[in-house]
């Protein structure tokens, strides 16, 4: 007999496993029964009831990027901006103080600025190449340090050291966005970090397909804050994004290897064109912080390098155009090389003369390099620079 009515069946099942994570779209999980229930709840039985509270993808992404970092109990998030926020707002309360690094992702840059602060938590910024201005930010009630190891987008090299010791010395939590490092280039707990905040959507992803977070307490005590954060305010990831990110993870090492190769050579192509001012690679011995960076990121240098091409916006509209194969595109960690222009897109917020203090003029630029061929990659940046000195 025909049926008129479709209601949901049973999963053909299958002795044999997939080897492939199954993606798991579904909001609700059905237990057997109210003990069932209770038994999951108390963690006597292991199983996800509501996604908004967790779900498989989620948290088999979370287990390997636990892996990859040394943490327990990380969580994936909708962004990296969840991480961020899940930070603030489950592990600070109002009359807190926070420290941040004054050349933090400028979302991260704007919830300390315009946000915290409504919420009565206190926000300082403080150069975080330098820990003695870190420490004179340092209040009673300074409650967390949040830092990025490398600057976006003048690729400078945190004393991260000197934080750590600063943060022990003071009883201060330290959070290390390991965003631009990632766990190949720096690992925050082998370092004195109490908290690791990723923006998965970029290398870690790496494919430009998927917005995701992972945050990551060293403190199972903290684990339990977020957990219980994250639940509340909804930061919870989708899991079809997390099943793209587990697919993008698995070649992770495989790019980051790769990126950080093409970044070097490169950096070192490029450096001597006749558009070039100045070329900051932190493994080149002209880049400021060039010690520095030997000794944190392991000899490499990431896949991040930023220029100064001589010039203004008309000459960088040419470099732009004359690169024409590459994305012009906000974001970094694809496979593909994007050029970004942060006079005209992050950094378009600030005033001119804070923009040129902090050495970004209009022909500065910053690649995230991607795994291409570097010869391809190389002769495709000379031709935008070669197109920048026609117009010169
Ligand atoms: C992109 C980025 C973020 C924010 O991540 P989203 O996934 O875009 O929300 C935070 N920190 C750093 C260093 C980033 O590059």
């Amino acid at each position: 007999m025909k049926k008129t009515f479709v209601r949901r069946g049973h999963f053909p099942a299958s002795a044999s496993r997939p080897v492939v994570s199954p993606l798991q779209p579904s909001v609700v999980y059905a237990s057997d029964s109210p003990d069932m229930l209770d038994d999951q709840y108390d963690g006597i039985t292991p199983g996800f009831v509501y996604s908004r509270e967790g779900h498989a993808n989620a948290t088999a992404l979370a287990t390997l990027i636990d892996g990859l970092e040394g943490a327990e109990g990380g969580i994936v998030v909708s962004s990296g901006m969840a991480a961020v926020t899940a930070v603030m707002l489950g592990l600070l309360k109002a009359g807190d103080h926070v420290v941040g690094g004054s050349q933090l992702y400028g979302r991260s840059l704007r919830m300390l600025a315009d946000d915290l602060p409504r919420f009565g938590i206190e926000t300082s910024l403080a150069d975080s190449t330098d820990a003695d201005a870190m420490a004179q930010a340092i209040r009673p009630n300074t409650k967390l340090i949040l830092v990025e190891v490398v600057s976006n987008p003048t690729i400078r090299v945190a004393d991260m050291e000197g934080i750590a010791a600063l943060c022990k010395e003071n009883d201060t939590l330290l959070a290390v966005d390991n965003t631009f490092t990632t766990p190949r280039g720096y690992s925050p707990f082998d370092n004195g970090a109490d908290i690791i905040i990723h923006s998965v959507t970029k290398l870690l992803a790496g494919h430009s397909d998927a917005m995701l977070g992972y945050v990551a307490a060293k403190d199972p005590a903290h684990s339990e804050q977020l957990d219980g954060i994250i639940a509340t305010l909804g930061l919870t990831a989708s899991p079809f994004d997390c099943w793209l990110a587990e697919r993008g993870l698995y070649t992770f090492d495989l790019r980051y290897e790769r990126a950080c190769q093409n970044a070097k050579t490169l950096a070192d192509h490029i450096a001597d064109h006749p558009m070039i001012k100045r070329v900051i690679y932190p493994t080149r011995p002209d880049h400021p912080d060039h010690n520095r960076a030997q000794f944190l990121l392991n000899g490499q240098g990431g896949n991040m390098l930023s220029f100064e091409i001589d010039g203004g916006r008309n000459v960088a509209n040419a470099f732009v155009k004359g690169c024409e194969n590459l994305a012009f595109a906000p974001t970094l960690g694809d496979i593909n090389t994007t050029i970004s222009h942060p006079a005209s897109s992050s950094h378009r917020a600030l005033t001119e003369d804070q923009r040129l203090r902090m050495g970004v003029q209009e022909g500065f630029f910053r690649l995230s390099v991607g795994v291409e061929d570097i010869n391809l990659l190389q002769g495709e940046i000379i031709q935008g620079l070669n197109a920048a000195k026609a117009t010169s």
